[in-house]
């Protein structure tokens, strides 16, 4: 495996230069698009990595994966698929469009920017602390690690250029689909994407789910075994935004990328698998990343489907 990885590597790091970071967050920009690594952690907690896969990025879109747990987890399914549907589109991540022209105004899926605006909203807990200092929990558990942080500069960064997300979270107000105070929300949104973590970590997080939520490095049940399943339902129809399909037949791996340039691949159980390469695609994927996951599904024989 250690030499597999190693190779995969190897061969799709120079694959970055056909992609760009992501500058619409500026401290985005400010990755080096040349980082590349990638980490596996299998069922029984053994882990290999390769290249960079300790340099910490944030997991932008992959919260989404996190923060739909946690809702599902203590709001229950009803609760939150009445707000947020189950299907997966072919629009970019931020899209207004298809909400504006759909009756009712419901986020298609919690994988895109509207459907986590809608999932955070309708985390219990009372305010902004309480809310992300819940979801920075889960997150550590779910990937074995002590604290998670949010990296203030990139948070701050994404809160202060955040016009689209705002505009989608106001519209979704004004039609009656966001509850609460929606600055709040946002808050908690930004903050939430802002998470740091390194390719390492997320594969604990991709292992954690294909064992029905035992966490195979510490042992413990994190979140039920119907959640994890239902999360990695949507990793597999929608965690790739508009490259959800291409990717299923490519990759055939149950996945979630973030314009950070992380991707989390979830193995039923086997494993969990993550690469980090900030040069995306024009879809907002990492362009090393989708390579390395392909050839690790095919290589590493972690095709699902
Ligand atoms: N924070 C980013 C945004 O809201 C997350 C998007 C992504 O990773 N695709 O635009």
């Amino acid at each position: 495996m250690q030499q597999l990885l190693d190779q995969i590597v190897k061969e799709c790091a120079p694959l970055s230069e056909a992609g760009h970071v992501a500058d619409y967050i500026p401290e985005l920009a400010k990755a080096n698009p040349k980082s590349f690594g990638a980490a596996v952690t299998d069922k029984d907690g053994k882990q290999w990595a390769s290249g960079d896969a300790d340099e910490t990025f944030c997991l932008e879109s992959i919260a989404k994966v996190v923060s739909l747990a946690l809702a599902l987890q203590l709001r229950g399914f009803d609760d939150v698929f009445d707000r947020v549907g189950r299907s997966a589109i072919a629009d970019p991540f931020n899209s207004i469009m298809r909400l504006e022209m759909d009756s009712p105004h419901r986020p298609h899926n919690p994988m895109i920017n509207s459907g986590a605006i809608v999932v955070v909203s309708l985390l219990p807990q009372e305010g902004v602390e309480a809310k992300i200092g819940a979801v920075l929990e889960l997150c550590a558990v779910l990937s074995g690690q002590k604290i998670a942080e949010v990296v203030e500069r990139v948070y701050l960064s994404e809160k202060f250029t955040s016009d689209r997300n705002r505009a989608l979270a106001y519209f979704l107000r004004s039609v009656g689909s966001l509850e609460g105070d929606v600055e709040d929300t946002l808050d908690v949104y930004f903050r939430m994407c802002s998470i740091g973590t390194t390719a390492k970590q997320l594969s604990v997080l991709g292992a954690t789910l294909a064992c029905n939520g035992r966490n195979p490095l510490t042992g413990q049940d994190v979140i039920s075994p119907t959640v994890a399943r239902t999360v990695r339902a949507l990793m597999m129809t929608c965690g790739m935004y508009d490259g959800s399909g291409e990717f299923a037949v490519d990759v055939g791996i149950p996945a979630k990328s973030g314009v950070g340039g992380g991707i989390v691949g979830t193995v039923p159980g086997r494993a969990g698998l993550a690469v980090y390469g900030p040069s995306l695609d024009e879809r907002g994927n990492s362009v090393a990343g989708v390579a390395a996951m392909k050839r690790l599904s095919l290589e590493g024989g972690f095709r699902v489907i």
